[in-house]
């Protein structure tokens, strides 16, 4: 047996921990008694578009054509529209070659680290993160360097980063909007993030790649997040439909790598291989098709931004310290007491279900996920006012 993946299996992560918590929880009180703010699972129903294509599908296709394997990188007229809607929204220049079909941006990532590193290789990634980035980067046999992102706001701390890069960094791992602080980069971010890219590229004499990490594009508030492959030449782009087609657990998402990139055919080989090595073997056929009218559509994104305002205002007037979200579903809160395992599990008291910051590489804090229902947060406030009373006691 293999002791690293017996270890892996036997501990869960911290969030689906909680959300499984959360069932007893429910059983036991009722659904509507539980204030389970665990998992970024998105609360909004897919866009009519998704169910419209997958019913015509379904009813119109050729079921034999429409169940069995695509090619292995996704079907090519899939992959077309999926390259005309970068074109179109970014200005970036992407062809049907540039783009690898995957289950979700979970797949998009271990795929892409498998793709581009090799033992040894260092991993950058910005804390907090996505705790599951610890698992996939040593999956490819990597190893992760984390840069503390500059609080209140979680900004990009540009020295800290330029630093951290050696000789053995083989790419810098972003996400923005981020899980969990909600973080938006800027374009001047953007420019500053691509400058110190391309300074230590010199200094090193090699590619370091940019693999930005964005199932929650679409999920920006404010501003668009500038699509950093106009800004640094070197970058890889996963994408998933997750959360802006509200279909997690359909699996689908993709790989884009742009022809400028660095060695780009050599990537593109090396991503079909290591999806090939993992036993991808293809995306669901039914949701490439599905997806393939979708791609400009998203779910009623105004829902969240509405959770959003309603809950930050909220919690910021009961007196907790919160970071204000540019994008994402979630809230990242500071513990009262500073210490986030004790916040998480006081607050289950008040049946209040969060995750401590911990896992996702800072202490202090706690994710709140605002994918919920109105009324959950509405009727959460006066839970939220008592436990924050107790810290003034
Ligand atoms: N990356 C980040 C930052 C996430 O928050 C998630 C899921 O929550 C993923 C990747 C994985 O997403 P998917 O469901 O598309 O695999």
């Amino acid at each position: 047996m293999n002791e690293k993946m017996r270890a892996l299996g036997k501990s869960p992560s911290k969030i689906r921990e909680i959300f499984e918590y959360s069932r007893g929880r429910k059983a036991l009180l009722g659904e509507e008694n539980v204030f389970d703010f665990s998992l970024g699972n998105p609360s909004i129903p897919a866009p009519e578009s998704v169910n419209e294509s997958i019913k015509e599908l379904v009813c119109e296709s050729d079921s034999v054509a429409l169940h069995g394997y695509t090619s292995a990188q996704g079907d090519l007229s899939v992959r077309q529209s999926i390259a005309d809607s970068i074109t179109k929204r970014f200005g970036v220049t992407a062809t049907a070659d540039d783009i690898y079909m995957t289950c979700g941006a979970a797949a998009s990532l271990t795929i892409t680290l498998k793709a581009i590193c090799n033992p040894g290789d260092e991993v950058i990634v910005l804390s907090p993160f996505f705790p599951e980035y610890s698992v996939f980067i040593e999956n490819a046999g990597a190893k992760r360097v984390e840069v503390k992102a500059l609080p209140p706001d979680f900004t990009l701390d540009f020295n800290a980063l330029e630093n951290a890069i050696t000789v053995n960094t083989v790419a810098v791992l972003i996400n923005f909007p981020n899980n969990p602080t909600g973080a938006v980069l800027n374009e001047d971010e953007a420019k500053r993030l691509s400058s110190v890219l391309e300074k230590r590229s010199q200094e090193y004499s090699k590619a370091i790649y940019l693999i930005s990490d964005e199932p929650y594009r679409e999920l920006s508030y404010e501003e668009e997040v500038p699509f950093m492959p106009n800004y640094y030449k070197n970058t890889i782009v996963d994408y998933s439909f997750s959360k802006s087609l509200s279909v997690p657990g359909e699996r689908i998402g993709y790989i884009f790598v742009p022809s400028v990139v660095h060695e780009s055919r050599d990537v593109y080989a090396a991503v079909c291989g290591a999806g090939r090595s993992m036993g991808y073997v293809c995306a669901p056929s039914l949701m490439q098709y599905a997806i393939k009218n979708c791609v400009y559509d998203t779910s009623d994104i105004e829902e969240y931004n509405q959770n959003r305002i309603l809950f930050y205002n909220s919690l910021s007037d009961l007196g907790y310290t919160v970071t204000k979200p540019g994008g994402a579903f979630y809230l990242f809160v500071k513990s009262p007491s500073g210490d986030s395992n004790e916040f998480c599990e006081r607050a289950k008291k008040y049946e209040i279900l969060m995750v401590p910051s911990d896992s996702f590489g800072v202490k202090g804090y706690a994710r709140i996920a605002y994918c919920v229902k109105r009324e959950t947060i509405e009727k959460s406030i006066p839970a939220f006012k008592a436990l924050i009373e107790e810290y003034k006691e």
